[in-house]
């Protein structure tokens, strides 16, 4: 099953050659494997020396932000945070210190259906195969028991991270490809790059145009027939998809999602995807998995009152739902 079953982000290279001269762009693209994740980096640049050299500093980036903010590594200062969990207060660099500031402010903003601190749920569901038995009532109660993103205590002074409870954890699984794809995109117009898109696995950040001047564009499939794109978007800034279809797991024929609602401890159902629009990466990928967990109706009114935000949600009847300002032309 490919990775993303409904809104497979298909961006649409139109490889229009500019007559030979120096003010000739190219778009280079590189695929690999980084954070988990598949990521497919394209930069718009004149030569393919420049362009392969801008893709080098984009990977160096993502591979800089795994390393510091990972709940996977055990030597990465969110690990550091999470083993200190009941004991004491983790001293932290500014960066991750203000990535956890700002993934609480979208706790807020959502009631709490994102929330780092779901992470403690990770030891009880699993979706790489492992699982195959659905967790006790008993063990879902005792693991949202440690988690709650109000109870994270930030000390502003010294950049310390205390989290009070002893096997509570934080894990930045929705927002951190975001946050990756924002960061490597900043440094990349930093060094002269004009265009280019930084695809994390479906939560991509655009910039510029592409290479003949037209807008970066995303291919909507049809759930129906995965082999129709039923409309074209353009893109200006980020767009991430919520609604991993590999990551799953089915008992008794109902399907849970990787994406956990962090106040009853059970996968979010109703929504099979949701894609995000808006400025910033960090920001979309948080709201996707927060929409997923809300469903349509909260959902959707939630996006409707954040300024240039807006969102698609596909349900599992297959309906299509769209916030107030996204006109999709439908073929
Ligand atoms: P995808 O993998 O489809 O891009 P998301 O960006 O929504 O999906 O990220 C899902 C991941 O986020 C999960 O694998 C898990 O690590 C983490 N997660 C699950 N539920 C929540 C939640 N309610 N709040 C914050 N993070 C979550
Ligand atoms: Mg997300």
């Amino acid at each position: 099953m490919v990775v993303k079953f409904l809104l497979v982000i298909g961006v649409l290279f139109v490889l229009q050659l500019f007559p030979e001269g120096i003010y000739a762009q190219e778009s280079y693209s590189r695929t690999l494997l980084l954070m988990g994740n598949r990521f497919d980096i394209t930069v718009v640049a004149d030569n393919q020396e420049r362009g392969g050299k801008a893709i080098d500093l984009a990977i160096g980036e993502i591979q800089r932000i795994e390393k510091l903010i990972s709940s996977w590594d055990p030597n990465s200062q969110t690990s550091n945070i999470n083993r200190n969990s009941g004991i004491a207060p983790v001293k932290v660099d500014p960066e991750l210190f203000g990535l956890i500031k700002r993934a609480l402010a979208i706790s807020k903003l959502t009631d709490g259906a994102f929330d780092i601190t779901y992470a403690s749920m990770d030891r009880i569901w699993t979706f790489d195969g492992s699982m195959t038995q659905m967790p006790s009532s008993e063990e879902i109660t005792s693991s949202v028991s440690k988690v709650g993103y109000q109870q994270i205590v930030l000390n502003e002074e010294d950049f310390k991270v205390y989290l009070p409870v002893k096997g509570m954890k934080i894990g930045f699984g929705a927002i951190g490809k975001g946050y990756a794809a924002d960061k490597a995109k900043q440094l990349l117009i930093s060094n002269g790059i004009k265009g280019g898109i930084i695809n994390a696995s479906g939560d991509m950040n655009t910039w510029g145009s592409q290479e003949n001047g037209k807008p970066w564009t995303v291919g909507i499939i049809n759930p129906m027939n995965k082999e129709k794109v039923f409309a074209t978007v353009p893109v200006k800034g980020a767009v991430v998809t919520s609604g991993n279809y590999e990551k799953q797991v089915i008992f008794d024929g109902v399907r849970y999602s990787h994406i956990i609602n962090p106040k009853t401890g059970y996968p979010a159902t109703g929504l099979i995807s949701v894609t995000v629009f808006t400025s910033q990466a960090e920001l979309a990928d948080a709201l996707a998995t927060a929409v997923f967990v809300m469903g349509a109706e909260v959902g959707l009114d939630r996006i409707n009152q954040i300024p240039g935000t807006e969102c698609i949600i596909v349900t599992d009847k297959g309906g299509l739902l769209t916030s107030n300002n996204i006109n999709l032309d439908l073929k």
